[in-house]
């Protein structure tokens, strides 16, 4: 029984620089590549079938991509006839890997979701302009200042397409804290009403553990936050320690008061599962 096993896209790329032939030849009856990239330590185990893998060959020219957790070698099966091809690519597949999510970056946190996003395997689209908008599956209003955000919408010529995108084109939106309130105005007109700075000033930040519908307990970051009042039409998600809500869907709009990309990526899934229609 011969194992071909692989830690870390370094080694496979070296693997296949010093000698492709010699790594096409090698044969394993359990393919496993262990993938420990920097990112996401992600490990991705190949399904075992002796009858197929018997055979197979690990093509390792083939994983390719630099910053994604796609890692798409394939199994070649050499002797088995007919020759039977396994490509394994679905096994690392990140779910959202064709979703193209557009990060408004004009002003404030929009980073550490790019980054969430980007763990997460999604085409991230720096938001500056309106030609950034389009073919977006989903748009991350990010927090910051909503003054600030907003002016800066109006300069950059964003704030229509973007109005448009969320009230006409239906588009799903995560709004964080800043991002919420502008889905609470005239960007999102979300029904739901909130008041900026409600929990106090920046000195009064906090935070408290949430329980958050369909993903479950969340560290919740409260940075000179808004406080919901009403969620409208809107459904409540998570509730604060008050018992106020503090993320709220409404239609297209996930609209969150606290700060979950900097502790978690699970909201953002949550969010994702809805761009995915
Ligand atoms: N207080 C800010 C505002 O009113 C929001 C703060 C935040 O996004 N963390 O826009």
């Amino acid at each position: 029984t011969r194992h071909f096993a692989m830690t870390g896209m370094l080694t496979a790329r070296l693997m296949s620089r010093i000698s492709p032939r010699w790594a096409m030849r090698q044969t394993f009856p359990l393919a496993r590549i262990a993938l420990g990239m920097e990112s996401n330590a992600m490990t991705a185990t190949a399904p075992a079938s002796s009858a197929h893998c018997a055979s197979a060959t690990l093509d390792t020219s083939m994983i390719t991509p630099e910053h994604s957790i796609f890692a798409s070698p394939v199994l070649v099966s050499r002797v088995s006839r007919p020759p039977l091809i396994c490509n394994v690519t679905s096994v690392h597949m990140s779910l959202y890997h064709n979703r193209t999510i557009g990060v408004l970056a004009l002003q404030g946190g929009w980073r550490a979701h790019a980054d969430v996003l980007g763990r997460l395997g999604v085409n991230v689209h720096h938001v500056r302009c309106p030609s950034d908008m389009g073919g977006l599956d989903g748009l991350v209003l990010p927090g910051g200042e909503s003054t600030a955000i907003s002016a800066a919408l109006g300069r950059a010529r964003l704030w229509g397409p973007i109005q448009q995108a969320i009230q006409e084109g239906g588009v799903p939106v995560l709004g964080t804290c800043a991002g919420a309130i502008l889905l609470a105005g005239e960007l999102g007109g979300a029904t739901c009403t909130l008041d900026r700075n409600a929990y106090g000033s920046q000195t009064a930040s906090f935070t408290h553990p949430l329980y958050v519908e369909d993903v479950g307990d969340v560290e919740g970051v409260f940075i000179r936050a808004p406080r919901i009042r009403s969620e409208g039409e809107g459904r409540v998600l998570a509730v604060g320690r008050e018992g106020e809500p503090v993320l709220v869907r409404e239609g297209n709009m996930f609209l969150c008061t606290f700060h979950p990309e900097l502790v978690t990526s699970s909201v953002h899934k949550l969010f994702l599962d809805a761009c995915m229609d």
